[in-house]
Formats: C-alpha cells, structure tokens, sequence
C-alpha cells in the first residue's frame, strides 16, 4: 500500500521548504497549486467549464488565461470563488491520482502540497496530513523578502486562510519550522516514522 500524505501550512510556514527536503529523500512531492494553475490553460474539461461560467473572455485568443478578467470576477466574491474552486478541485484531484499511479512502483509515499488543503477540504482524500508551523510574525517577514510585498498584503493572503489553531485540529503530524529548530531532524525523524508504520501497517 502506498500512503498519500497530505502537506500544508499557512503562508511563510515553509511548507515548500520543507517538501524540498522531502524530496531529497526520493519522496515525490505534488505541488497542487502548481498542477492548478498548469491545469487552467491544459485541462479541456476544465476549460470548457471555466468558459461555461464565466464567459469565453476567460481566455486570450492564444489560449493563455486572462488572470485579470478571472480576478476580478472572484476577487471578494465567496459565490464566484466557489464556483471556481469547484471546478478546479476535481481536474487538480484527477491530476493527482494519475500521478500517484505513477509513482507507486518507485516510493513508499507520496507528499501532496497546498496552501488551502484543509481550507478545500481535499485533506480528507489524503491519509495523513502534515501541517507546518511558525510564527505569524516570522512568516510576515519570510513572505515580504521573498515576494518583495507589503505587511499588508501578506496580511490580507493570511486572512483567508484557517489559522494554524484551527488546522491544528485537523493534521497527524506537525512540523515547527523556526530559527531553532532544525527542519531536516524532523523531516528525517516522520520519514523514519511513516516508512516503519508502511512496514507494520500500523
Ligand atoms: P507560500 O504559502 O507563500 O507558498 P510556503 O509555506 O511554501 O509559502 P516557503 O516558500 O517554503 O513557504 O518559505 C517562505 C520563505 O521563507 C522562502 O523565501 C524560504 O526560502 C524562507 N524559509 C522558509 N523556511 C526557512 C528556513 N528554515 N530557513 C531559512 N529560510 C526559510
């Protein structure tokens, strides 16, 4: 049996970083909102509907998404919103199963990462999840360097998002990603864990 591992943690957690480190234990990691965005301009199904509910202006005549005209619709509009998530979720979770089939030869799990896994509610199609934490304040600061943004867009991306309590609640296994503690230890030390529960299906 091969265990589909959920990944998440709010912005700046470090949720990527840490999945980096994953992967050089030859875990394969899908990055969903990766596949998402890809799956936008790839996926006919997905296409169609997204033409269907919101118009053929959703795309440029070349074929490219036409972000701005999508992001205004949904921008503060839950109902819009919904509607796209609901269409993005089943090409993002079909995308992730053919993708597991692939790898079930070669790995003992695999890692699926995004930013809204228990938001999405699509932690319920994984067997375990992982939540990776730190402090809001660090993560202000880690978001603000990386993607050179103000307090307050940062803010206002974390305030759609459940907080770490409310995850919490909902992740197996947890994962502090701070200046003093070491990611790779405990990277090392769950790996170790979820290969010894494989071997005694427990
Ligand atoms: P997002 O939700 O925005 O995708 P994320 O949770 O995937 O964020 P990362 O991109 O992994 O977070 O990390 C945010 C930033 O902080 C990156 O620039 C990353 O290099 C840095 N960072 C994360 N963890 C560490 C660490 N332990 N040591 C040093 N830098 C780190």
């Amino acid at each position: 049996m091969m265990l589909k591992i959920g990944i998440t943690g709010g912005i700046g957690s470090g949720k990527t970083t840490v999945c980096k480190v994953f992967e050089i234990l030859g875990i394969p990691v899908f990055y969903a909102d990766t596949i998402a965005k890809l799956a936008m301009t790839s996926d006919s199904a997905l296409i169609k509907g997204v033409k269907k509910t919101f118009g053929s202006e959703s795309y440029h005549p070349d074929g490219t998404l036409n972000n701005k005209y999508i992001a205004a619709i949904v921008f503060n509009q839950q109902a819009e919103l919904d509607k796209l998530n609901a269409l993005v979720h089943p090409a993002v979770f079909k995308a992730f199963e053919e993708w597991t089939k692939t790898k079930v030869k070669s790995a003992p799990y695999v890692l699926k990462e995004a930013a809204l896994l228990f938001e999405s509610n699509s932690y319920q199609m994984c067997d375990r999840n992982i939540l990776v934490t730190s402090p809001v304040a660090l993560r202000l600061a880690r978001v603000m360097q990386r993607d050179q943004v103000s307090e307050a867009q940062v803010m206002a991306r974390m305030n759609k998002q459940f907080t770490d309590e409310q995850k919490e609640k909902m992740a197996d296994y947890f994962i502090s990603n701070t200046p003093s503690d070491s990611i790779i230890l405990q990277v090392l030390n769950l790996h170790e864990k979820l290969l010894f529960q494989l071997k005694h299906n427990t």
